[in-house]
C-alpha cells in the first residue's frame, strides 16, 4: 500500500508531544511489513536538522493557492532515520515556519490552514496517487475538505483520508477569513452544521470537525478516550462524534522499541533488560549525579511531560511535595508552552533549589527523557484526561512503575498492583480515580509501601511492565485494517 502521512510533528525533528512519537513510530512499522510510506510537514527553522539525512530541494517551483493569488513554495526531500520526508518551505513574507518555535503564533490557523492546502497541492502537482492519507490533529483538518471539494474534481480519484485526532482540546477554531486565505471560498456551503460550522459557536469554523466530517475514517488515540470524547470529554465535538460514529475508534498508540529500548539505548550509560534489571540502579546513580541529587536508599519518582493544564499540575505539585516528605525523592522534566506556567515553575524551581531530593529542570530535553525513564522507580501521570499518553507506556518498557488517573489511555494500558481484576502477573502499575490530592497521595502510600517493605513485589511489578507488548506490533495491523477498510470505499 501506499500511504502519505501528513503531519505538523515528527519525532525527532519536530517533537513537541506524541503525536510526534505515533508519526515517527507508525511509519516505521509500515515499512517493515512492506508498505511505501511517505510524511510531509513543514520546514520549520527549528527543526532538528542533525536528525535529517541527504536534504535538498526535491521540487523547485510548488504555486500554492492562497488568498486569491499565488505563494512560491519549495519542497525538500530527507531521511529521518530512515523515513522519507518531504518538507515544504514557502517563500512568503509572513515567514510561517521561521517563527523559532512550533506553535505559539497567533497566526496558528491560517500557518497550518497554509501548510495542508500546500501538501494537498504537492501531492498533486507531483502526480502522487497514495492509497490512503492519513493526518493528525487539526492542524491537518482541511486535508480531506481539500481533497473532496477541491482535489477530486481536479482528478485526485484515489487517495482515501484517514484522519487521527490525538488531543480533542485544540481543534482550530476560527473565522470565516480561512475559506478566504485557503480559496474554499463560499461560506454559505461551509457554514452548516454538517460541514465546518463550529458546533458551538455559528460565526465560526472548526478545523477539526473538518477533519471528522470529511474523512472516510476517523480514529482517536485509546479505545476508552474514543469513548470519552464522544460522552462528554470532546470539547464540544460530541454531537458530530454521535453522527459520525459508524467510521470512528480507538486505537492505542505503540512506542518505538528502536528508539526506546533500555537494551540498545544510546542515551543512557548502562543497558539492561528483564534478565539484568539490576542494571537499572546503575543508571539511577547516574541520574542523581547528572541532576545533583543526594545518593541514598530512596525511590526516585519522575514526572516527564508538557506541564499543561491538562497534565494535573496541582496533583503533580502535590506529589512533588508528598514523595519528598516521606522518604522518595522527586524529578521533573517537563516544558510549559504557557509563560504563566513556565513561571510559576520557574518560581518552584528556585524555592527547592538547595533541596537535595528533589530536581526540576524545564526545557525540552530528549537525551534527558531517556534517562529519567531509565533512572526513576516511579513515573507519576495524574492528568486531568489523557487520550493514551505515552510517558506511561515508555516507563513501563524501562521498569519504571506508572502512578497513573484512570482516564484515557491511561485506563487502557496500566493495571492496579492490588485492585485489578487480572491475575498478578499481568498487573503492572498503581491506579487512582479521584482528581483529589488524598487519592494522589494514598496511590503513592501504597507504592512506596511496596517498595520498602516488599521489595520482590516492587520488581514483579517493574518485570510484569517490561513483559508487556506496547509496540506498534499490535496498532500498526489495526491502523493497516482500518487503511484496508477505507481503501474500499
Ligand atoms: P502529549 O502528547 O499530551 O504531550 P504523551 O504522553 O502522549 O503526551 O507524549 C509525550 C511525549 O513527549 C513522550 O515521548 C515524552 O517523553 C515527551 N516529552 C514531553 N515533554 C518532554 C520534555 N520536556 N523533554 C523531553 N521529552 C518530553
Amino acid at each position: 500500500m501506499y500511504i502519505v502521512q501528513i503531519t505538523p510533528e515528527l519525532a525527532p525533528v519536530a517533537k513537541v508531544g506524541g503525536l510526534a512519537d505515533v508519526v515517527f513510530g507508525l511509519s516505521r512499522e509500515l515499512q517493515l511489513r512492506g508498505h511505501t510510506v511517505e510524511i510531509v510537514l513543514p520546514k520549520y527553522d527549528c527543526l532538528r536538522y542533525d536528525h535529517v539525512w541527504g536534504l535538498h530541494v526535491c521540487y523547485q517551483d510548488l504555486w500554492v493557492p492562497w488568498w486569491g493569488g499565488r505563494v512560491h513554495c519549495s519542497v525538500w526531500y530527507g531521511e529521518v532515520h530512515g523515513r522519507k520526508c518531504y518538507f515544504i518551505e514557502p517563500h512568503h513574507q509572513e515567514n510561517y515556519f521561521h517563527r523559532g518555535h512550533f506553535y505559539g503564533s497567533n497566526d496558528d490557523h491560517l500557518r497550518f490552514a497554509f501548510f495542508s492546502r500546500a501538501a494537498m497541492e504537492f501531492l498533486y502537482k507531483s502526480g502522487k496517487h497514495p492509497e490512503v492519507i492519513h493526518c493528525h490533529d487539526w492542524q491537518t483538518g482541511l486535508v480531506p475538505v481539500f481533497l473532496y471539494e477541491i482535489y477530486q474534481h481536479l482528478g485526485m480519484w484515489h487517495p482515501r483520508v484517514v484522519f487521527t485526532a490525538h488531543n480533542f482540546k485544540h481543534q482550530g477554531v476560527t473565522g470565516e477569513y480561512l475559506l478566504w486565505a485557503t480559496e474554499l471560498g463560499r461560506p454559505e456551503y461551509y457554514f452548516h452544521t454538517d460541514r465546518l460550522r463550529d458546533d458551538h459557536n455559528p460565526h465560526a469554523i472548526n478545523m477539526m470537525k473538518g477533519g471528522i466530517v470529511y474523512s472516510n475514517f476517523v480514529t482517536t488515540v485509546s479505545p476508552n478516550h474514543a469513548w470519552e470524547a464522544k460522552s462528554g470529554q470532546g470539547h464540544g465535538l460530541e454531537h458530530t462524534l454521535h453522527v459520525h460514529e459508524g467510521k470512528y475508534g480507538g486505537v492505542v498508540n505503540g512506542v518505538d522499541y528502536d528508539v526506546w529500548n533500555p537494551e540498545v539505548d544510546g542515551y543512557i550509560p548502562h543497558r539492561y533488560g528483564i534478565y539484568n534489571v539490576e542494571e537499572k540502579y546503575r543508571n539511577k546513580r547516574a541520574l542523581r549525579d547528572r541532576l545533583w541529587i543526594a545518593d541514598n536508599a530512596k525511590p526516585i519518582v519522575a514526572y516527564v511531560g508538557r506541564l499543561d493544564d491538562q497534565k494535573g499540575l496541582d496533583l503533580i505539585r502535590h506529589a512533588l511535595f508528598y514523595s519528598i516528605g516521606h522518604d522518595a525523592q522527586f524529578v521533573v522534566l517537563g516544558s510549559a508552552p504557557d509563560p504563566r506556567i513556565g513561571h510559576d515553575w520557574w518560581n518552584l524551581k528556585q524555592h527547592l533549589n538547595n533541596n537535595q531530593d528533589c530536581h526540576i529542570e524545564l526545557g525540552f530535553n530528549e537525551e534527558l527523557s531517556h534517562l529519567i525513564y531509565a533512572g526513576a522507580d516511579l513515573v507519576v501521570v495524574p492528568s486531568k484526561f489523557e487520550p493514551c499518553g505515552l510517558t506511561q507506556l515508555v516507563s513501563m518498557r524501562y521498569g519504571t512503575v506508572p502512578v497513573v488517573r484512570a482516564v484515557g489511555g491511561l485506563a487502557d494500558t496500566v493495571f492496579d498492583k492490588d485492585y485489578d481484576w487480572r491475575p498478578l502477573h499481568e498487573r503492572n502499575g498503581y491506579v487512582f480515580q479521584h482528581y483529589t490530592g488524598h487519592a494522589m497521595e494514598v496511590t503513592l502510600r501504597r507504592a512506596f509501601s511496596c517498595y520498602w517493605d516488599y521489595p520482590e513485589h516492587f520488581r514483579h511489578l517493574m518485570l510484569n511492565g517490561m513483559r508487556y507488548d506496547y509496540s506498534w506490533n499490535i496498532p500498526g495491523q489495526h491502523y493497516l485494517n482500518i487503511y484496508d477498510y477505507v481503501r474500499d470505499k
